[in-house]
Order: structure tokens, then sequence, then C-alpha cells
């Protein structure tokens, strides 16, 4: 992206305008935590509740004719986004709860809900689920949580020395006793993209069910869920520059047709008597209760501004970024946890600097208006089995400029000589 498509970009969002610290302005470089919100995603949500708030699919008036098509619109905003059909979008409040649905449908399913159809999801001891050790623990604990219910064994890939999925080994750990693959498309830590298609492949040859976290690649890369060939994957709006409390899980079609509901109650059901009930059809089977409306309808805008953008423009600009970002490497001192190849890895770089905590390393760049991310970022194995308890994250989005990272950059090669580490 040139400077002055970047300066466009850029004015679109009305909180990178601010100053932090006593007047500095504000290096935002922890978008993998969450993004900032374009004015559209803003307006599109006041929008919504000014013009056309009324409960959605139930009333007949015009109001929630309107704010259901607003809804209903958004839907297919999301969908075609992420190379899916419309009604194979189901709202979630974000990836944590998409990914705990499909582990409780499963539970449902294995203590015998949701009939013949349902019987390909049950769980019995002896089946496995696979996972990575580089997962977030959105899909890491739901899992392990479904292993206690169902007597089911969790597996795993390991992670390389360089922070990468290690898959030399893939049909030792996918086999026949595989009943689920969950896996990131891209970690939130290293930053690297998995190898979807081989994973997929692997799973298919036996038979299980493919989950894919797209949390941190939606927002980055241009995804086709359908190209992929997953069967089920999960992305959160705030991280791709939509509102908060929304989020998504993608079922192709005919598995979220058998897979039993999770949530109950109203507006998810067709016949209702005392005893029995019977349920709408997906996606409206899995959202019970009253929706998200106004989130939702501010992910589609999200959806659209970086589909009108041009996702293979918006990862161009991003590879940029990572190149700018992986530069830390040459600060005597700094090593970045997985990949330093700007290939194949997306904008989001954890380092260490060494003699110096990374809250210390935190506070020294904060102090000069530049936001990073410190702790374990929800990736506790993966941290462990680089020895490491916490890191320093810096990631970047659509809106982030290369002057910004060369900021961070200078910044941090003061840290070492800060704390009188040279
Ligand atoms: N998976 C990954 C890879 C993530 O980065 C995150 C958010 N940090 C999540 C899952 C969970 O997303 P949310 O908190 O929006 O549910």
């Amino acid at each position: 992206m040139g400077s002055r498509e970047l300066a466009a970009v850029r004015a679109d969002f009305p909180l990178l305008g601010r100053t932090v610290r006593g007047g500095k302005p504000l290096v935002y470089l922890d978008s993998a935590a969450t993004s900032q919100k374009p004015n559209v995603v803003l307006e599109a949500e006041v929008d919504f509740y000014e013009q056309r708030n009324a409960a959605v699919h139930r009333g007949a008036h015009q109001l929630a004719e309107e704010a259901t098509e607003a809804f209903e619109d958004a839907r297919a905003a999301v969908a075609s986004f992420v190379g899916a059909d419309v009604d194979e979008i189901v709202w979630t409040s974000g990836a944590t709860a998409a990914i705990n649905l499909v582990t409780y449908a499963l539970s449902n399913a294995t203590a015998g809900r949701g009939g013949a159809a349902a019987e390909r999801f049950r769980l019995a001891p002896g089946d496995e689920i696979v996972v990575t050790e580089a997962e977030h623990h959105a899909n890491l604990v739901p899992w392990q949580e479904l292993c206690a219910r169902t007597g089911a064994t969790l597996r795993w890939f390991g992670v390389t020395d360089d922070g990468r999925l290690d898959v030399s080994d893939v049909d030792a750990v996918i086999t026949d006793r595989t009943r689920v693959v969950a896996f990131g498309h891209v970690s939130n830590v290293t930053g690297a993209v998995a190898p979807v298609a081989e994973i997929v492949a692997a799973a298919r040859r036996v038979g299980a069910l493919t989950v894919l976290d797209a949390c941190q690649s939606v927002p980055h890369l241009p995804v086709d869920l359908h190209a992929l060939g997953v069967d089920l994957a999960a992305f959160s709006a705030h991280k791709m520059l939509g509102p908060t409390g929304v989020g998504a899980l993608y079922g192709r079609r005919e598995l979220l047709e058998a897979m039993p509901p999770v949530t109950t109650g109203g507006s998810m059901v067709e016949v209702v008597t005392m005893t029995d009930t019977t349920y709408m059809p997906p996606p409206q089977r899995f959202e019970a209760g009253t929706q998200m409306v106004a989130q939702a309808v501010g992910m589609g805008v999200a959806a659209q501004w970086l589909d009108e953008l041009g996702m293979d423009r918006v990862a161009a600009h991003e590879r940029e970024l990572a190149a700018e970002l992986l530069r830390i490497t040459e600060i005597p001192g700094v090593r970045v946890l997985g990949p330093t190849d700007p290939t194949d890895r997306i904008a989001v770089v954890s380092f260490v600097v060494d003699g110096v905590h990374a809250h210390d390393v935190n506070q020294v760049l904060d102090d000069q208006g530049i936001a990073i991310r410190v702790g374990h970022h929800c990736a506790q194995p993966l941290h462990r089995r680089f020895g490491l308890a916490a890191t320093a994250r810096a990631s970047a989005s659509v809106y982030t400029g290369v002057e910004e990272i060369v900021a961070f950059r200078e910044a941090l090669a003061g840290v070492r000589a800060f704390f009188g580490e040279e």
C-alpha cells in the first residue's frame, strides 16, 4: 500500500488519531489481541440503533423486517468474505464460544441427542482428538473438557524449534482412532501459517472432522473455507475490524444439519409441546435467544470494508510489515519466537530481550506510546515448549504503517541499555 493510500485507510480509524502517555502519538501494535474499528463499523452500529432497532425474525412490522434484513445481509457478507454459503454461518459471541459450541454439540451427540443423524459425532473411550502444541487456549481447553466428558483421548502435533507445526509424522498422529482434528490456521504467538491442506488430507483419509481456529487468519489473509476443505471453523469480529461480542462458527451445511443444538430456548424451535420440541434447521438451530444484532451488522460491514480494500492487498501490505517487524532480530539480545522468514507467516512477532523481563520491555515501550502485549498470549503450552513463561508481542493490521514499526524498533533498541544490560 502506498503512503497516500495508507493515510486514507488510517483516517477511517478515529482511535488511531489519539495520543497517550502525556501527548505521545499512539503506536498501536496490539492488533492480534484486538483490532481498531473503522468509522463505517462504528456508524453501522449507531445507525442500526437509531433507525432499525427491533427484534429480528419475529415481528411483522416494518422495523422488524428491516432489522431482520440487516441481520441476514450481515450474515451473507460474512459468509461471502470467508468463502462460505450464507446458511453455513452461525452467529456466536466469538471464536471461543464457537469452539465451545462444537465441543458441546459433540457431547450432546455422545449423550444420544440428535438421533441417527448425529451418530457420526458420538465419541467413546479409545477415540482420539488431535490438537497442536501451538493452540490458543480457546482451541485447547474445550477439547480437554470434551475428552473428560466422553472418555476420548487428546493427542497433539508438536512444534519445531523454529516454531512451525511438526507434521513430519502426520500419519502417526492422525490415525484410525482420530475423530476430530482441531488446529489454528495462524498462530497468535509465532504468526506461522499451518499446513492446512496436509492436515485436512490426513484427517479425510481417516474420516475425522476438521475444526479450524481461523481467528488470526481471517483478518489478515484471503480465506476461502470451501477451498480449504475444513468441516468447521471459528473466528471473531473484534480481530477483523468489527465489534466485540460477535463472531461466527462456520460449518459445512450437511454437518450443521446433523449436529444437535447446544443452547436451547426461543428462536430456534419449530414445534414445542409440554414434553417435546422440534428444532429449526441451521443456522437458526444454534442461535437460541435474542442475538447480538447490532454487533452482527457491524461485523458484516467490517467484512465488506476488508473485501472492498481487497484481502490480497491487505496481505501484501502486512507481509511488508512482517518483514519490518522481523528486523528486530538485528537488535543485539533480541530473539524472535517462530519463523524469522517473513513468508508463510503474518505480522505477529513474539520476542524476548535477553536479560530483560517482558513486562519491563512493555513498560519502556508504553512510556513512549507504543502499545504491545506481554504474557503467554493464551498459549502456555507453546511458551513452555520454548522454556519461557512470557514473551512480548508486537502485531500489526491493515492500518499499521512502516514508520510505526521503525519507531517500535528504535524504542526496542534502547531497552537493554535502559536496564543496564549493554
Ligand atoms: N484463537 C486465537 C488464535 C486467538 O488469537 C484468539 C484471540 N486471542 C482466540 C482464539 C479467541 O478469540 P475470542 O477471544 O475472540 O473468542
